[in-house]
């Protein structure tokens, strides 16, 4: 292990890889330690939307087609309702997580990142970190340790702008050509089931919920067309949960330590953002970086999680109401061209500011008379 480095990355997740490459990019020497060993799994809905595909390809990073399926937009349904719409500029990506961990290892690899898995950072001091019982100095650390981070925690970056709640997600994998071009969204009182197309005879099925005793089983007895869909598909992982926090730090940054990725505030998965949230925050440190200026960072992180933060409001407010989450649905179905604007504004396609009165007022109309 290198003892001197310029940047050193606590988390080698998807947030902490792709901070590094960036930095990497950009002529840094880097170090990433993950206590876990690669290729690293986590309950996910695996879908990057496409302007975190963007991000990606602007770290160099490319995922074959062979590892991953293209999805061409999003589908709403509601068992009564239902409304899709195309993304556009191009594709999103669905790809395994452990697929996705493998490329960006390898990409760091190639790049001549320091990479140590099975590593515990267990201690800092103000010139750098502890790994493994050895000191390793540094000019910037990066917290990429996920939701419950330990850089966040030690730096004193702990504190939010509002009170952090949590859901509960699931999911697994099934042996299955994807029936549909589009990441599916089934909406219940319960939460959102989604099926996410990953492979050319693979999808991933992921259920989303304030109740963390609702499992993807009780979800699929709502949906009987899912039942149909996947009856004699073989299924080919365990069901696998993680937390979905919704966080938002005050500061990402504290002196040279600064945070990238979950460990950095999260908004809620309904949005599918948080990868190419953190794709977009590798290129804004690393930027910030090269200024000597982490205030920068911390300005273009709000930048980038404004609108994500926005859809999830938005998007919750349906998973709270019935009454509005059907009659939405219904003047959606009644309005697809509206829906394809507003997909367009989520992946930031499209300005807020380009949908207009007119369309405001007509979807206000379809809404009363839905
Ligand atoms: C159910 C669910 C569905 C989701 N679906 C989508 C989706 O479809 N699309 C999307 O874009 N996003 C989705 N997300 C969000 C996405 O999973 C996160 O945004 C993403 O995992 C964040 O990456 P990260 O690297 O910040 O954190 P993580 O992936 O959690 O990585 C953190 C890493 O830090 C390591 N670590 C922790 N502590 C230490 C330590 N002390 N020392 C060293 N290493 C440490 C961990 O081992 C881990 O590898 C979903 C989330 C959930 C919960």
């Amino acid at each position: 292990m290198r003892l001197e480095t310029d940047v050193f990355v606590v988390g080698g997740g998807p947030a902490g890889l792709a901070a590094a490459i960036a930095a990497r990019n950009r002529g840094f020497s880097v170090t990433v330690a993950d206590v876990a060993q690669p290729p690293i799994d986590k309950a996910c809905a695996e879908g990057i939307m496409p302007d975190g595909l963007a991000a990606l390809r602007k770290l160099g990073v490319n995922i074959p087609l062979d590892a991953a399926a293209s999805f061409q937009g999003i589908r709403f349904s509601d068992g009564e309702s239902s409304v899709q719409a195309r993304f556009a500029q191009g594709p999103g990506l669905g790809t395994r997580r452990t697929k996705l961990h493998e490329i960006l290892i390898d990409k760091a690899g190639a790049a001549g990142i320091d990479m140590h898995g099975g590593a515990r950072v267990t201690g800092s001091a103000p010139d750098g970190v502890t790994i493994n019982g050895i000191n390793v100095r540094c000019r910037w650390l990066v917290g990429a340790d996920g939701q419950n981070s330990w850089v966040r925690c030690w730096s004193g970056l702990d504190s939010f702008r509002t009170p952090p709640s949590t859901r509960f997600g699931f999911r697994r994998h099934y042996r299955v050509v994807p029936w549909s071009e589009f990441v599916e969204v089934y909406w219940t009182k319960h939460g959102q089931l989604y099926v996410t197309p990953v492979g050319p005879e693979e999808v991933c099925v992921a259920f989303l919920s304030r109740n963390a005793k609702l499992r993807l089983e009780d979800a699929f007895a709502l949906f009987p067309e899912i039942n149909v869909r996947l009856r004699g598909a073989d299924l080919i992982t365990r069901e696998q949960g993680a937390v979905s926090t919704t966080r938002a730090l005050r500061s990402v940054y504290c002196g040279s330590t600064v945070l990238v990725g979950e460990a950095s505030g999260s908004v809620d998965a309904i949005t599918g953002d948080g990868l190419s949230m953190a794709f977009q925050q590798a290129h804004a440190l690393a930027e910030a970086f090269l200024n000597d200026d982490l205030a920068q960072y911390e300005s273009e992180h709000r930048r980038i999680e404004r609108l994500p933060r926005m859809m999830a409001s938005l998007m919750l407010l349906l998973d709270r109401n019935d009454w509005l989450r059907a009659r939405s649905l219904r003047a959606l179905e009644a309005s697809p061209q509206l829906f394809t604007r507003m997909l367009a504004v989520h992946t930031g396609e499209l300005p807020l500011s380009r949908i207009g009165m007119e369309e405001t007022l007509s979807f206000g109309w379809r809404f009363l008379r839905a």
